[in-house]
C-alpha cells in the first residue's frame, strides 16, 4: 500500500510529520508519499512559491525511511486536483492500493473537492481524527463506505473510508505563520533545521508598513 498525504504545507510541522509517522507504521506503508500541491484550489495562493514549500518538506524527512517528497503536484499546471494526482499514482504503481490521508478539518470539506466521489474509485480515504472525534455524516455516499476495521482495507483496491485516530497535536501552518510574523519564536513547532530555512530566506516576514505617498 501507498500513502498519499497532500497539503500546503506552508510551512511543514510536527503535526503533519508526526501524524505521517504514525500512518505509515500503523498501515504498514511501503511508503508515505507527501505532496505539496502547486496552487490550492480552495485558498488563497501561498506567498511562498512551491519550489521552497517543497525544499521544506524535503529538508524535514530528510532521512525518515519512508517517507517521500513527491513534487508531481508542482510540476504540473493549473490547481492540484487530488482526483487527478490519485490517476497519475496509479498509473506508475499499478499493482499498489493506494490510500489517501486527511486531517478531520480537510475531510470536513471533501464534499467541495474537485470530482470527490471519484476520489473512491482510486484509492481508501483515511481521516487522521483526534481520540474523540465522532462524525456526522453529511452524505450517505460517505456513510455506506465507512469500515470499522483498518484490515478492510487490504480486502479491497480501494473505497473504503476509515477512520483512525492519532496522537493530537494542535498545531497549524497558519500558527506559525503569524508567530514569525510577529516577531516570535515558533521553536519546537516544527524541526529546527526547516526553522533554519525559513530564517535564512526571510519566509513569513511581515511585509513592511507602507507609509503614504
Ligand atoms: P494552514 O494552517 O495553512 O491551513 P495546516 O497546518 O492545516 O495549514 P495543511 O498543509 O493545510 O496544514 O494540511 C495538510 C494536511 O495535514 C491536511 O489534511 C490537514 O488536515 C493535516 N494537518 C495539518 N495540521 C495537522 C495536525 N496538527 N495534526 C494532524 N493533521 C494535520
Amino acid at each position: 500500500m501507498i500513502g498519499v498525504y497532500g497539503g500546503t504545507f506552508n510551512p511543514i510541522h510536527y503535526g503533519h510529520l508526526r501524524t505521517a509517522l504514525e500512518v505509515k507504521s500503523l498501515f504498514n506503508l511501503e511508503q508515505l508519499r507527501l505532496i505539496p500541491c502547486r496552487q490550492p484550489p480552495h485558498r488563497d495562493q501561498p506567498d511562498v512559491s512551491g519550489q521552497m514549500r517543497l525544499e521544506m518538506l524535503q529538508i524535514a524527512i530528510n532521512g525518515v525511511a519512508g517517507l517521500v517528497a513527491d513534487s508531481r503536484e508542482l510540476d504540473r499546471e493549473g490547481p492540484s486536483y487530488m482526483v487527478d494526482t490519485l490517476m497519475t499514482l496509479l498509473q506508475e504503481f499499478p499493482d499498489q492500493s493506494i490510500v489517501l490521508f486527511m486531517g478531520a478539518d480537510a475531510f470536513l470539506g471533501l464534499e467541495k473537492w474537485h470530482r470527490w466521489q471519484q476520489l473512491f474509485d482510486y484509492a481508501h480515504v483515511v481521516v487522521m481524527t483526534r481520540p474523540s472525534f465522532t462524525v456526522e455524516f453529511r452524505s450517505e455516499f460517505l456513510q455506506q463506505r465507512v469500515v470499522v476495521q483498518r484490515e478492510a482495507l487490504e480486502n479491497k483496491l480501494a473505497g473504503c473510508l476509515f477512520f483512525q485516530a492519532v496522537t493530537p497535536l494542535d498545531i497549524s501552518a497558519t500558527q506559525i505563520r503569524q508567530i514569525i510574523a510577529t516577531g516570535g519564536n515558533p521553536q519546537f513547532l516544527l524541526p529546527d533545521a526547516v526553522l533554519a530555512f525559513i530564517r535564512q530566506h526571510q519566509l513569513y516576514q511581515a511585509a513592511p508598513l507602507t507609509t503614504g505617498h
